[in-house]
Formats: C-alpha cells, sequence, structure tokens
C-alpha cells in the first residue's frame, strides 16, 4: 500500500521559495510520499515538485564519504556517467577534513585571506549560511563570500534597499486576496512558484485583474486581463509609458505621494518623455494596450506588483525594479492591505540565507560592512578581531579574480557554478585553475568534478534547520530521514573546518547559532526557536512574542533616513548585446515546472525525471518550419561563447524572434550560451538576453 507509513514529519519543501510546509510520510525510515500542510503560504496545497520532487535523497549516487581526488587527474567534466567516482579515492573524515582546512590555510597564510573565496547556499538553513559567512569573515578576514542570489534577485534587492529601504518584500503573495488589480512581470509563477499562482487564479476568479507584462505568453495569460507581450529587454520603457500615462491622465495618488514618498518632482518629469505611442516600435506593444492597463492598475483601489527574473536578470535589472517601485509609489499601493512589492523569490531560502548576511557587502540583516560600528558590533558578537572593510566580490567577479590569479582556493557548499555561472566555460575554467577546491554537497555535481575534495552532506529532509520564505515566514524545517552513509549536515562539517581554521567554535545544536543570530539581527525579534518548533512559523517583523508577524510593511512610512520612499527615475539602456546578421534571434534562460535550477536534485527524482527527461528549448512553430525542423527535432543553438545542441519544441508563447531555454540540462547546458554582462548595482548578470544564431542539427 503505497499509503502505509510508520512515521511523519513536519518540515519544509526544499524547492522554491513559496515554502509550502510538507507532511513527510515515512516507512522504514525512507520517505514513502509527501503531503501538504496547512502553512501560512500553502494552505495544504503542493505542486508537483513539493509532492513527487524527495526521492533524490535515496538516489544510489549520493555521496556517503569524504573524496579527495586522486593525483594526477585532471579536473573537468569528462567523468563516465556510469563510474562517477572513478576520478577519486574515498578518505576518512580526519583526511578530509584537514586536507580541506590545511589547504585553505597554507594559502591564507602564504599570500593572504583575500585567496581564499566561499560560496554559500540558498539551499541551506539559515542557521548553516549564517555559519558559512562567519567562516569566510572570521576565518579569512575579508567578504569575497557570496551565493546564487547574485544570480537571482541581487537587482531587485539593490532598488529595493535604495528606495524603500529594505530588501524583502513589503506584503506577503496570499495578500493578494485582497488586492483589485496586480500586475506579474517577468515571472511564470504557475511553473516557478506554482503554489504561489494557485492564489493568483483565484484573485481573477473573484473578480481581481491581472496584468501580465512578459516577452513570453506563459500560462498565467490565461487568467489575465491584460497580456502585453513586449520584446525583450524593452521593461524600461515599457513600464516608464504606463507611468507616463498614469501621470498624463491625472491618475497618481498624490496625497500619498505627499505623505510618504521624497523626489517625486524628478520622477514626473523625466516620465514625460515616455509617451506609449513614441515607444511602439520599442516595446512591441501598441499604445492602446499600454494605456489601457495602465488605467486599470492605476485607477484600482489595491494594487499589487508581483516579479522574477525576467525583471531582475538584465544589465538594466535595478533600473527594471525601479520602475516598479516608482509604479507602486505613485499609485499609493504599498503599506495597506491588498498591496504591495513582491519580488518572488527563487530558492527555498534565498531570502534567508542573504538576510543572514551571506553577501559580500552587507553583514546580517543587510548591515552595511563598510561601516566600522557595524563590523564591531559583529566582531563583539563573533568576539574576534575586526575584517575587512572593503565590499567583497560578488559570484562572476570571484570567477575573474581566480582568472587573474587573485583567488587561489574557495570553499564551496552547496552551490553548482559550473553549471549555474553565466558563460560557463569561462566559469569551468576559473574552477579548474583554483589550486585547492572543496566542495561541500550531497551528489557530485558538475562542480564538484572540479573539486581536490568533496564533503558529503546531508539533504535538506535530512537535517533541522530554519528557512525564510518569499513571504519573510522564518519556518522551521526538520529531519525526517538520516543522512546516507557518512554524510553529516552541513553545520556540523563548517564547524569541523572552522576549528581547524583556528576559530574557537563550539555549537552542539543549530538552535545555539540560531541564538546567536538574534544578537545581531534585529528582523529576528520576538522569533525564537522553541516558538518555530511549536508554531512552524511566524512572519518577520514580529511585534511580540504573540504576533504571528506582519504581512505588510511600511504603513506608517519607509525604514530610510527620511522616513520616506524614494522615486528613482530610470532611462533606457539597451541589452549588452543586440542581435545582428550572425547571430539574429533572442535567447532568454528559465526553469520548467519539473526541474529544479541545475538539476541536480530534480534530474534524480524518478517521477519528475520521468516527465520531463530530455534537454530541450522553445521555439515558434513558424520559426521551426523556416529553419525545416519538426516539432521535436535537433536544433543547434550558438552564440558568441559557445553552442549547444538539443531538442525543439514548438510554442506559440515565444515570439517569432526568440528561443526560450532551460538551464537544467548538464549535456546542453544553457549558460555555455549566455552573457556574463553585470547590471553595474546589483551585479546580477544578463541571463534574459542573448543574441543567438539557431539552425537545424
Ligand atoms: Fe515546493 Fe515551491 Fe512547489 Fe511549494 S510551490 S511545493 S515550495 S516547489
Amino acid at each position: 500500500d503505497s499509503r502505509d507509513f510508520d512515521e511523519e514529519v513536519q518540515s519544509i519543501c526544499p524547492f522554491c521559495g513559496v515554502g509550502c510546509q510538507v507532511s513527510l510520510k515515512l516507512k522504514d525510515g525512507k520517505v514513502k510520499y509527501v503531503e501538504g500542510l496547512n502553512g501560512p503560504a500553502n494552505e495544504g496545497r503542493l505542486c508537483v515538485k513539493g509532492r513527487f520532487g524527495y526521492d533524490y535523497i535515496h538516489h544510489p549516487h549520493r555521496l556517503t564519504k569524504p573524496l579527495i581526488r586522486l593525483e594526477g587527474v585532471e579536473k573537468g567534466l569528462n567523468v563516465d556517467p556510469a563510474n562517477p567516482f572513478t576520478h577519486f579515492r574515498e578518505a576518512s573524515w580526519e583526511e578530509a577534513l584537514d586536507f580541506a582546512a590545511g589547504g585553505m590555510a597554507r594559502l591564507r597564510d602564504s599570500e593572504g585571506g583575500e585567496s581564499v573565496a566561499g560560496f554559500g547556499s540558498a539551499k541551506c538553513t539559515n542557521e548553516e549560511a549564517y555559519l558559512f559567512q562567519k567562516l569566510i569573515r572570521q576565518g579569512f578576514g575579508h567578504n569575497n563570500v557570496d551565493h546564487c542570489t547574485r544570480l537571482c534577485h541581487a537587482s531587485s534587492v539593490a532598488a529595493l534597499m535604495e528606495n524603500v529601504g529594505s530588501g524583502a518584500v513589503t506584503a506577503t503573495f496570499n495578500e493578494i486576496e485582497n488586492a483589485d488589480v496586480a500586475i506579474v512581470i517577468g515571472a511564470n509563477p504557475i511553473e516557478n512558484h506554482p503554489v504561489a499562482a494557485t492564489f493568483f487564479k483565484q484573485f481573477t476568479k473573484r473578480g481581481g485583474k491581472l496584468i501580465v507584462l512578459d516577452p513570453r505568453a506563459q500560462s498565467l495569460k490565461r487568467f489575465a486581463t491584460h497580456l502585453l507581450q513586449f520584446r525583450p529587454g524593452a521593461d524600461v520603457p515599457l513600464l516608464n509609458a504606463m507611468m507616463c500615462v498614469i501621470v498624463e491622465e491625472g491618475l497618481y495618488d498624490q496625497d500619498y505621494i505627499d505623505g510618504f514618498t521624497e523626489n517625486w518632482e524628478v520622477e514626473k518629469q523625466h516620465l514625460a518623455g515616455f509617451a506609449p505611442e513614441t515607444l511602439e516600435d520599442l516595446t512591441g506593444v501598441d499604445a492602446a494596450s499600454i494605456r489601457a492597463a495602465a488605467r486599470d492598475f492605476a485607477t484600482a483601489e489595491r494594487g499589487m506588483i508581483f516579479w522574477g527574473m525576467g525583471v531582475s536578470q538584465h544589465i538594466h535589472g535595478t533600473d527594471n525594479s525601479r520602475c516598479l517601485i516608482n509604479l507602486a509609489l505613485m499609485t499609493g499601493n504599498v503599506g495597506k492591505p491588498g498591496t504591495g512589492l513582491h519580488p518572488l523569490r527563487g530558492q527555498n531560502n534565498v531570502q534567508g540565507a542573504s538576510d543572514a548576511g551571506l553577501i559580500p557587502m552587507f553583514l546580517p540583516d543587510y548591515r552595511d560592512v563598510t561601516d566600522d560600528g557595524v563590523r564591531s558590533a559583529f566582531t563583539e558578537i563573533w568576539q574576534s578581531g575586526d575584517f575587512s572593510a572593503q565590499k567583497g566580490l560578488t559570484v562572476t567577479e570571484i570567477m575573474d579574480a581566480i582568472h587573474d590569479d587573485r583567488i587561489k582556493s574557495m570553499y564551496i557548499l552547496g552551490e553548482n557554478p559550473a553549471m549555474s555561472d553565466p558563460d560557463v566555460t569561462h566559469a569551468r575554467d576559473a574552477l579548474a585553475k583554483l589550486e585547492h577546491l572543496v566542495v561541500q554537497d550531497i551528489f557530485l555535481t558538475e562542480t564538484a568534478n572540479y573539486a581536490d575534495v568533496i564533503l558529503p552532506a546531508a539533504a535538506f529532509y535530512e537535517k533541522n534547520g530554519t528557512v525564510t520564505n518569499t513571504n519573510r515566514q522564518v519556518q522551521m524545517g526538520r529531519a525526517a530521514a538520516t543522512p546516507p552513509g557518512e554524510a553529516r549536515e552541513d553545520w556540523q562539517i563548517t564547524i569541523d573546518l572552522a576549528q581547524r581554521l583556528g576559530l574557537d567554535w563550539n555549537y552542539s545544536h543549530p538552535s545555539e547559532i540560531f541564538a546567536e543570530m538574534k544578537l545581531g539581527m534585529a528582523s529576528l525579534d520576538n522569533i525564537t526557536w522553541d516558538r518555530l518548533e511549536v508554531e512552524n512559523a511566524v512572519t518577520y517583523p514580529s511585534l511580540s512574542p504573540e504576533d504571528p508577524g506582519q504581512s505588510i510593511v511600511f504603513g506608517d512610512g519607509f525604514p530610510r533616513e527620511s522616513g520616506r520612499a524614494r522615486f528613482t527615475p530610470a532611462s533606457v539602456i539597451p541589452p549588452d548585446e543586440q542581435p545582428d546578421a550572425e547571430y539574429p534571434m533572442v535567447l532568454t534562460t528559465g526553469r520548467q515546472l519539473e526541474h529544479w535550477h541545475t538539476g541536480s536534485m530534480t534530474r534524480r527524482s524518478r517521477v519528475l525525471d520521468a516527465v520531463e527527461p530530455q534537454a530541450n528549448c522553445s521555439l515558434h512553430p513558424s520559426t521551426l518550419r523556416k529553419l525545416g525542423v519538426e516539432a521535436g527535432g535537433s536544433v543547434r543553438l550558438a552564440t558568441r561563447r559557445g553552442e549547444i545542441t538539443l531538442m525543439a519544441r514548438a510554442d506559440r508563447a515565444v515570439s517569432p524572434d526568440m528561443v526560450f531555454l532551460p538551464f537544467a540540462y548538464v549535456e546542453a547546458a544553457a549558460n555555455i550560451l549566455t552573457n556574463p554582462a553585470l547590471d553595474p548595482y546589483g551585479k546580477i548578470p544578463e541571463f534574459k538576453f542573448a543574441a543567438v544564431k539557431v539552425t537545424a542539427a
């Protein structure tokens, strides 16, 4: 009986930032099936990943023993998939930890602390993220520590910090229940935040107006009052055109602007140059449609704005988010029920890992590393000496620094830059060049293939710890299964390395780490480990030990020096590379419902891999006809950085000059093609736009 179980454990889905609470049903110590719990974000619902994407934890290729690279074996991906471990030998934990810490210490002592960098993970708990950034800062004296938020919403956070004073959402996504209108731009929640999407659908069912802005006519369009399918990269002119209409037609909220904002007159003047009639060619959207959508948003009583990586992953990603903030502010749509700004977070703990300081410019709670007072507050908590006042290097800058011989060793926990970085050949060459690479993970990932030493870690369902979802809900994750073989929880491994690096760390349980985090993180006020054990989730900010947390913030002002939010005008910056005669189409990358990021977990989940087993891209049927390729046939995609060959699907959601490419498949790795050009503020790469040539293969 598949419903037969002998134990139940409550935890959190390990995939997306929705943070669905799950009930894991176990039989003989193994997860047999998963059901949704009545958590604040999911209210009992789960998507296919949450429901079926659990059995990777029992996969035979789990890392079960520490591994050390065999002498003389070259680093790289050219391993036999049937015998993936042949380039490594098994080692004891003592030997592997000594080797890992010893290599980092040798380079720290001979070349300086800056020669060692770290990537932590949004797949780990808050406590593990906190310890990881502390290790790099305390153990090596600098801030060269980052994680996949850099590739996700770094530009959104930059714009929110600048103009609102906080990088987190101003309202939970569930608040859409109280909205009259909602914009979803550059996000495909039906595939990427599926349970959040169910709330969006309910909103339209009761008459809410949904405005979908996207270069792809993605599946949410079926629920939309307006679909504005704009040209890739034309976000700023489109949004400025909508705001220009609101100014022209006097639809802005002057009382809100006067009471809560600054710099409005500058923004108002700036928008005068964006009449939609003058921008039809640039945006690809007719002026009447822009005007109609703008009117519906501005005249509604309560409006929300949701966005995803279609907004953030551009060299103008920060400007895109500035526009969305401006739009919400000018219409008075922050701080009240049914209003808010909500960048939909990707990984299940990307919010929490960022809050915990796993970023090169901020300590926990986004406190500035360049501020002497902030650093001394943390060195007091940590009872250690000062560390660098310089902002550290970001994910992509670290790869460049390896090529420049400035970084020689890395500690990578749960990240897979050999698949996830833009222009991944450049990243793989960097990993191969490192003198010393320590990888801590649950599988022999593509990145682990470049490691000198691999430390086997527990999967999410094998450990205890807190995670924070897109809604600012801090939730309790609980261990359901025992890690295989000798694999251990990440926080324990990081502590063992720290002790070998000379740090006096003694934590015996994640609750002790959480207690230390609270000393430097006001966001966790009134949220305790014991409380989470009982309540499972508390939203921050929580105003008292009884308060379940505030789902809406900034009703009475903003956490900026002036107490006001700021309008920052955004000008049009074209994508970094334009299509030309040689590369005439536009490539955009993203995820699919069944696979998660680089596929390391979902491609090892039996059901998910069966549903979506093959590398694929999406092209318009007319494009396939021109190429002479049947749907299901092979195409070659080439950019200035490389080429891949894979199966093509016919998909009317993409325009005829565009190709959509998921990035989960190592055999046709999307990031061989992507452009590493960075947004200057958020330092996020332009994953969403590259000039590409498509040919029949
Ligand atoms: Fe997991 Fe996200 Fe699906 Fe919820 S919506 S079950 S958190 S992948």
